[in-house]
Protein backbone atom coordinates (compact mmCIF):
# COMPACT_ATOMS: atom_id res chain seq x y z
CA UNK A 1 0.00 0.00 0.00
CA UNK A 2 2.89 2.02 0.95
CA UNK A 3 4.75 1.91 -2.28
CA UNK A 4 1.48 2.16 -4.25
CA UNK A 5 0.98 5.82 -2.21
CA UNK A 6 4.06 6.40 -3.43
CA UNK A 7 3.59 6.28 -6.57
CA UNK A 8 0.60 8.23 -6.74
CA UNK A 9 2.05 11.06 -5.07
CA UNK A 10 5.04 10.81 -8.02
CA UNK A 11 2.64 10.87 -10.68
CA UNK A 12 -0.28 12.64 -9.98
CA UNK A 13 -3.42 11.94 -12.06
CA UNK A 14 -2.68 13.85 -15.25
CA UNK A 15 -4.99 15.87 -16.99
CA UNK A 16 -6.60 14.51 -19.81
CA UNK A 17 -5.88 16.77 -23.05
CA UNK A 18 -6.06 15.64 -26.89
CA UNK A 19 -8.43 12.85 -26.50
CA UNK A 20 -9.26 11.40 -29.80
CA UNK A 21 -12.14 10.51 -30.67
CA UNK A 22 -13.02 8.19 -33.42
CA UNK A 23 -16.47 9.34 -35.31
CA UNK A 24 -17.92 6.49 -37.79
CA UNK A 25 -21.22 7.42 -39.78
CA UNK A 26 -22.06 6.56 -43.34
CA UNK A 27 -24.17 9.97 -43.60
CA UNK A 28 -21.72 12.91 -44.40
CA UNK A 29 -24.55 15.31 -42.76
CA UNK A 30 -24.47 13.54 -39.26
CA UNK A 31 -20.62 13.08 -39.34
CA UNK A 32 -20.45 16.99 -40.11
CA UNK A 33 -22.71 17.33 -37.17
CA UNK A 34 -20.99 15.59 -34.71
CA UNK A 35 -17.35 16.91 -36.22
CA UNK A 36 -18.52 20.25 -35.69
CA UNK A 37 -19.67 19.80 -31.96
CA UNK A 38 -16.59 17.99 -30.93
CA UNK A 39 -13.86 19.43 -32.74
CA UNK A 40 -12.79 22.17 -30.28
CA UNK A 41 -12.71 20.18 -27.50
CA UNK A 42 -10.79 16.98 -29.12
CA UNK A 43 -9.04 15.18 -31.64
CA UNK A 44 -11.70 14.12 -33.79
CA UNK A 45 -10.81 11.53 -36.84
CA UNK A 46 -13.88 10.60 -39.62
CA UNK A 47 -14.61 7.36 -40.58
CA UNK A 48 -17.95 7.27 -43.63
CA UNK A 49 -18.14 2.97 -43.01
CA UNK A 50 -17.26 0.42 -41.12
CA UNK A 51 -14.09 -0.92 -43.13
CA UNK A 52 -12.67 2.64 -42.97
CA UNK A 53 -13.44 2.47 -39.25
CA UNK A 54 -11.67 -0.85 -38.81
CA UNK A 55 -8.58 0.65 -40.28
CA UNK A 56 -8.74 3.93 -38.90
CA UNK A 57 -9.20 2.99 -35.30
CA UNK A 58 -6.11 0.49 -35.28
CA UNK A 59 -4.21 2.96 -36.27
CA UNK A 60 -4.83 5.71 -34.30
CA UNK A 61 -5.84 4.03 -31.16
CA UNK A 62 -9.02 6.58 -30.39
CA UNK A 63 -10.35 7.62 -26.65
CA UNK A 64 -13.38 6.91 -27.80
CA UNK A 65 -16.34 5.57 -30.76
CA UNK A 66 -19.24 6.92 -31.50
CA UNK A 67 -20.66 4.62 -33.87
CA UNK A 68 -23.64 4.59 -36.19
CA UNK A 69 -25.90 1.38 -36.39
CA UNK A 70 -27.46 1.24 -39.70
CA UNK A 71 -24.65 1.65 -42.41
CA UNK A 72 -24.14 0.03 -45.65
CA UNK A 73 -22.40 -3.39 -46.01
CA UNK A 74 -20.82 -3.58 -42.80
CA UNK A 75 -23.38 -2.29 -39.43
CA UNK A 76 -22.32 -0.47 -36.57
CA UNK A 77 -22.50 -4.25 -34.18
CA UNK A 78 -20.77 -6.35 -36.49
CA UNK A 79 -17.95 -3.38 -36.50
CA UNK A 80 -18.05 -3.33 -32.76
CA UNK A 81 -18.27 -7.25 -32.69
CA UNK A 82 -14.44 -7.08 -34.66
CA UNK A 83 -13.45 -3.94 -32.49
CA UNK A 84 -14.13 -6.09 -29.31
CA UNK A 85 -12.52 -9.09 -30.23
CA UNK A 86 -9.02 -7.37 -31.20
CA UNK A 87 -6.92 -6.49 -28.09
CA UNK A 88 -5.29 -3.42 -29.64
CA UNK A 89 -9.28 -2.09 -29.59
CA UNK A 90 -11.19 -3.98 -26.95
CA UNK A 91 -10.97 -1.26 -24.47
CA UNK A 92 -11.61 1.34 -26.39
CA UNK A 93 -15.29 2.60 -25.16
CA UNK A 94 -17.92 2.80 -27.85
CA UNK A 95 -20.99 4.83 -28.13
CA UNK A 96 -23.67 4.06 -30.66
CA UNK A 97 -25.58 6.62 -32.04
CA UNK A 98 -28.43 5.13 -34.10
CA UNK A 99 -31.66 6.20 -35.32
CA UNK A 100 -32.86 2.81 -33.91
CA UNK A 101 -34.83 3.63 -31.11
CA UNK A 102 -36.58 0.27 -29.32
CA UNK A 103 -35.53 -1.19 -26.61
CA UNK A 104 -34.07 -4.13 -27.98
CA UNK A 105 -31.66 -1.93 -30.50
CA UNK A 106 -30.35 -0.37 -27.47
CA UNK A 107 -30.00 -4.01 -25.26
CA UNK A 108 -28.57 -5.34 -28.77
CA UNK A 109 -25.67 -2.59 -28.60
CA UNK A 110 -25.36 -2.43 -24.54
CA UNK A 111 -24.92 -6.25 -24.63
CA UNK A 112 -21.94 -6.63 -27.53
CA UNK A 113 -20.11 -4.11 -24.90
CA UNK A 114 -20.59 -0.58 -25.72
CA UNK A 115 -20.99 1.94 -22.73
CA UNK A 116 -23.69 3.83 -24.11
CA UNK A 117 -26.07 4.15 -26.96
CA UNK A 118 -27.37 7.11 -27.87
CA UNK A 119 -30.29 7.87 -30.21
CA UNK A 120 -30.96 10.44 -33.41
CA UNK A 121 -32.08 12.86 -33.56
CA UNK A 122 -30.06 13.86 -30.00
CA UNK A 123 -29.95 16.73 -28.00
CA UNK A 124 -26.35 18.22 -28.23
CA UNK A 125 -25.93 19.71 -24.94
CA UNK A 126 -26.70 16.14 -23.24
CA UNK A 127 -24.46 14.47 -25.72
CA UNK A 128 -21.60 16.19 -25.19
CA UNK A 129 -21.97 16.00 -21.56
CA UNK A 130 -22.29 12.33 -21.96
CA UNK A 131 -18.85 12.31 -24.04
CA UNK A 132 -16.97 14.06 -21.41
CA UNK A 133 -17.72 11.51 -18.65
CA UNK A 134 -17.12 9.07 -20.60
CA UNK A 135 -13.67 10.17 -21.55
CA UNK A 136 -12.74 11.31 -18.25
CA UNK A 137 -13.27 7.58 -16.67
CA UNK A 138 -11.31 6.51 -20.25
CA UNK A 139 -8.61 8.83 -18.63
CA UNK A 140 -8.78 7.30 -15.51
CA UNK A 141 -8.67 3.71 -16.51
CA UNK A 142 -5.09 4.53 -18.69
CA UNK A 143 -3.68 6.23 -15.79
CA UNK A 144 -4.47 2.82 -13.19
CA UNK A 145 -3.47 1.05 -15.97
CA UNK A 146 -0.05 2.73 -16.66
CA UNK A 147 1.21 3.04 -12.97
CA UNK A 148 -0.10 -0.52 -12.14
CA UNK A 149 2.46 -2.04 -14.92
CA UNK A 150 5.46 -0.05 -12.95
CA UNK A 151 7.71 -0.67 -10.12
CA UNK A 152 7.17 1.02 -6.80
CA UNK A 153 10.37 1.52 -5.81
CA UNK A 154 12.38 2.41 -9.46
CA UNK A 155 9.63 3.60 -11.86
CA UNK A 156 10.63 1.25 -14.75
CA UNK A 157 8.27 -1.50 -15.38
CA UNK A 158 7.64 -4.53 -13.33
CA UNK A 159 7.15 -7.67 -13.43
CA UNK A 160 3.61 -7.96 -14.23
CA UNK A 161 3.99 -5.78 -17.40
CA UNK A 162 7.21 -7.71 -18.28
CA UNK A 163 4.88 -11.16 -18.43
CA UNK A 164 2.37 -9.41 -20.55
CA UNK A 165 4.85 -7.38 -23.30
CA UNK A 166 7.67 -10.56 -23.60
CA UNK A 167 4.48 -12.86 -24.17
CA UNK A 168 3.15 -10.30 -27.08
CA UNK A 169 6.77 -9.94 -28.78
CA UNK A 170 7.25 -13.62 -28.46
CA UNK A 171 4.14 -14.46 -30.82
CA UNK A 172 5.15 -11.14 -32.75
CA UNK A 173 8.20 -13.11 -33.41
CA UNK A 174 6.61 -16.76 -34.21
CA UNK A 175 4.25 -14.55 -36.67
CA UNK A 176 6.65 -12.80 -38.03
CA UNK A 177 10.15 -14.75 -37.98
CA UNK A 178 12.03 -12.74 -36.06
CA UNK A 179 14.34 -13.06 -33.27
CA UNK A 180 13.78 -12.36 -29.85
CA UNK A 181 16.29 -11.10 -26.96
CA UNK A 182 16.29 -11.32 -23.53
CA UNK A 183 19.23 -9.52 -21.34
CA UNK A 184 18.66 -10.97 -17.48
CA UNK A 185 20.88 -8.10 -15.24
CA UNK A 186 21.78 -9.19 -11.73
CA UNK A 187 23.83 -7.16 -9.20
CA UNK A 188 26.90 -8.50 -8.12
CA UNK A 189 27.31 -8.78 -3.97
CA UNK A 190 24.20 -7.13 -3.48
CA UNK A 191 23.20 -8.42 -0.25
CA UNK A 192 26.65 -7.51 1.02
CA UNK A 193 26.37 -3.94 -0.08
CA UNK A 194 22.24 -3.78 1.59
CA UNK A 195 24.05 -5.44 4.95
CA UNK A 196 27.41 -2.72 4.96
CA UNK A 197 25.23 0.15 3.74
CA UNK A 198 21.80 -0.11 4.78
CA UNK A 199 18.66 -0.68 3.13
CA UNK A 200 17.88 2.58 2.23
CA UNK A 201 21.27 3.46 0.61
CA UNK A 202 20.60 -0.20 -1.30
CA UNK A 203 17.18 1.26 -2.57
CA UNK A 204 19.11 4.45 -4.10
CA UNK A 205 20.90 2.19 -6.22
CA UNK A 206 18.76 0.17 -7.06
CA UNK A 207 16.88 3.09 -8.30
CA UNK A 208 20.46 5.06 -10.04
CA UNK A 209 20.58 0.94 -11.96
CA UNK A 210 17.40 0.87 -13.18
CA UNK A 211 18.15 4.37 -14.47
CA UNK A 212 21.16 3.47 -16.29
CA UNK A 213 19.68 0.34 -17.71
CA UNK A 214 16.72 2.19 -18.86
CA UNK A 215 19.30 5.18 -20.63
CA UNK A 216 21.60 2.27 -22.21
CA UNK A 217 18.45 1.00 -24.55
CA UNK A 218 17.64 3.36 -27.36
CA UNK A 219 15.21 1.42 -29.56
CA UNK A 220 11.48 2.42 -29.32
CA UNK A 221 10.72 -1.28 -28.64
CA UNK A 222 13.42 -2.31 -26.20
CA UNK A 223 12.08 -1.95 -22.51
CA UNK A 224 13.74 -2.79 -18.80
CA UNK A 225 11.99 -3.99 -16.10
CA UNK A 226 12.44 -5.17 -12.66
CA UNK A 227 11.90 -8.80 -12.45
CA UNK A 228 11.90 -8.79 -8.15
CA UNK A 229 14.73 -7.64 -5.84
CA UNK A 230 18.14 -6.92 -7.58
CA UNK A 231 17.15 -8.26 -10.95
CA UNK A 232 16.56 -6.87 -13.99
CA UNK A 233 15.38 -7.77 -17.58
CA UNK A 234 15.11 -5.86 -20.81
CA UNK A 235 13.04 -7.35 -23.78
CA UNK A 236 14.66 -6.59 -27.37
CA UNK A 237 12.08 -7.59 -29.94
CA UNK A 238 13.56 -7.85 -33.67
CA UNK A 239 17.47 -8.28 -32.40
CA UNK A 240 19.83 -11.02 -33.26
CA UNK A 241 22.80 -11.89 -30.83
CA UNK A 242 25.44 -10.08 -31.95
CA UNK A 243 23.32 -6.69 -31.31
CA UNK A 244 21.82 -8.24 -27.87
CA UNK A 245 25.54 -8.69 -26.67
CA UNK A 246 26.62 -5.14 -27.89
CA UNK A 247 23.23 -3.48 -25.93
CA UNK A 248 24.65 -5.59 -22.96
CA UNK A 249 27.98 -4.63 -22.77
CA UNK A 250 27.03 -1.07 -23.11
CA UNK A 251 24.52 -1.51 -20.54
CA UNK A 252 27.40 -3.02 -18.26
CA UNK A 253 29.78 -0.33 -19.49
CA UNK A 254 27.24 2.30 -18.24
CA UNK A 255 26.69 1.08 -14.61
CA UNK A 256 30.56 0.75 -14.25
CA UNK A 257 30.06 4.72 -15.46
CA UNK A 258 28.20 5.60 -12.52
CA UNK A 259 31.34 4.28 -10.36
CA UNK A 260 29.39 3.59 -6.79
CA UNK A 261 31.42 2.63 -4.06
CA UNK A 262 30.63 -1.18 -3.03
CA UNK A 263 34.15 -2.19 -1.39
CA UNK A 264 32.74 -4.79 0.15
CA UNK A 265 32.35 -6.15 -3.45
CA UNK A 266 34.81 -9.49 -4.17
CA UNK A 267 34.74 -8.46 -7.71
CA UNK A 268 35.88 -5.02 -7.85
CA UNK A 269 35.39 -1.56 -5.30
CA UNK A 270 32.61 -0.31 -7.31
CA UNK A 271 28.71 -2.49 -8.18
CA UNK A 272 28.85 -4.21 -10.99
CA UNK A 273 26.36 -7.09 -12.77
CA UNK A 274 26.30 -10.34 -14.23
CA UNK A 275 24.23 -10.61 -17.15
CA UNK A 276 22.92 -13.59 -19.69
CA UNK A 277 21.85 -12.55 -22.87
CA UNK A 278 19.89 -15.30 -24.98
CA UNK A 279 18.53 -15.16 -28.39
CA UNK A 280 16.32 -17.46 -30.18
CA UNK A 281 13.56 -16.79 -33.27
CA UNK A 282 10.76 -19.15 -31.89
CA UNK A 283 8.53 -21.49 -33.59
CA UNK A 284 4.79 -22.43 -32.88
CA UNK A 285 6.12 -25.21 -30.69
CA UNK A 286 8.60 -23.69 -28.50
CA UNK A 287 7.96 -22.41 -24.62
CA UNK A 288 8.58 -18.66 -23.70
CA UNK A 289 9.37 -19.98 -20.44
CA UNK A 290 11.26 -22.62 -21.05
CA UNK A 291 13.57 -19.87 -23.14
CA UNK A 292 12.97 -17.75 -20.06
CA UNK A 293 14.88 -19.97 -17.77
CA UNK A 294 17.66 -20.79 -20.24
CA UNK A 295 18.46 -17.22 -20.11
CA UNK A 296 18.45 -17.24 -16.72
CA UNK A 297 21.07 -20.34 -16.60
CA UNK A 298 23.17 -17.90 -18.76
CA UNK A 299 22.64 -15.71 -15.86
CA UNK A 300 23.80 -18.32 -13.57
CA UNK A 301 26.97 -19.72 -14.95
CA UNK A 302 27.92 -15.27 -15.75
CA UNK A 303 28.07 -15.71 -11.39
CA UNK A 304 29.86 -19.05 -11.62
CA UNK A 305 32.27 -17.62 -13.95
CA UNK A 306 33.45 -14.94 -12.02
CA UNK A 307 30.78 -12.32 -11.69
CA UNK A 308 30.77 -8.88 -13.80
CA UNK A 309 29.98 -10.98 -17.13
CA UNK A 310 28.10 -12.00 -20.03
CA UNK A 311 27.12 -14.95 -21.04
CA UNK A 312 25.35 -14.82 -24.48
CA UNK A 313 24.00 -18.11 -26.50
CA UNK A 314 21.86 -18.16 -29.21
CA UNK A 315 19.57 -20.83 -28.09
CA UNK A 316 17.63 -23.68 -29.92
CA UNK A 317 14.51 -25.53 -28.08
CA UNK A 318 13.53 -29.21 -28.90
CA UNK A 319 9.32 -28.03 -29.35
CA UNK A 320 8.69 -28.19 -25.70
CA UNK A 321 5.63 -26.53 -25.07
P1 LIG B 1 25.20 -12.48 -6.31
O1 LIG B 1 26.44 -11.78 -6.72
O2 LIG B 1 25.34 -13.96 -6.36
O3 LIG B 1 24.02 -12.02 -7.10
O4 LIG B 1 24.95 -12.12 -4.80
P2 LIG B 1 23.87 -11.13 -4.18
O5 LIG B 1 24.31 -10.80 -2.80
O6 LIG B 1 23.64 -9.98 -5.09
O7 LIG B 1 22.58 -12.03 -4.24
P3 LIG B 1 21.55 -12.50 -3.14
O8 LIG B 1 20.40 -13.07 -3.93
O9 LIG B 1 22.21 -13.37 -2.13
O10 LIG B 1 21.07 -11.19 -2.40
C1 LIG B 1 20.25 -10.25 -3.00
C2 LIG B 1 20.06 -9.13 -2.01
O11 LIG B 1 19.42 -8.02 -2.60
C3 LIG B 1 19.20 -9.49 -0.83
C4 LIG B 1 18.72 -8.17 -0.33
O12 LIG B 1 19.62 -7.70 0.66
C5 LIG B 1 18.83 -7.26 -1.56
N1 LIG B 1 17.54 -6.75 -2.02
C6 LIG B 1 16.58 -7.42 -2.71
N2 LIG B 1 15.52 -6.60 -2.94
C7 LIG B 1 15.83 -5.40 -2.41
C8 LIG B 1 15.14 -4.13 -2.33
O13 LIG B 1 14.02 -3.94 -2.79
N3 LIG B 1 15.79 -3.12 -1.69
C9 LIG B 1 17.01 -3.28 -1.16
N4 LIG B 1 17.60 -2.26 -0.54
N5 LIG B 1 17.67 -4.44 -1.21
C10 LIG B 1 17.10 -5.48 -1.82
MG1 LIG C 1 19.56 -12.09 -7.23
MG1 LIG D 1 22.82 -10.39 -7.01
Amino acid sequence: MKRYNQLLNESSFPIAENQKILIVDDSAMVLKILYDMLKNEYVVIQAKSGEEALQLAVREIPDLILLDVIMKDMDGYQVCKVFKSDPLTKNIPIIFVSGLNEQNDEKKGLELGAIDYITKPFSEPIVKIRIKNHLELKAYRDFLEQISSLDGLTGIYNRRYFNTYYLREWERAIRERTPISLIIIDIDRFKEYNDNLGHLAGDECLKKISGSIGNSLFRKNDIACRLGGEEFICVLPNTDLPDAVCIAERIAADIEKLNIPHEYSDVKPIITVSMGVGTIIPIENYSYIEFLNMTDRLLYHAKKSGRNKIQAKYIVLHNKK
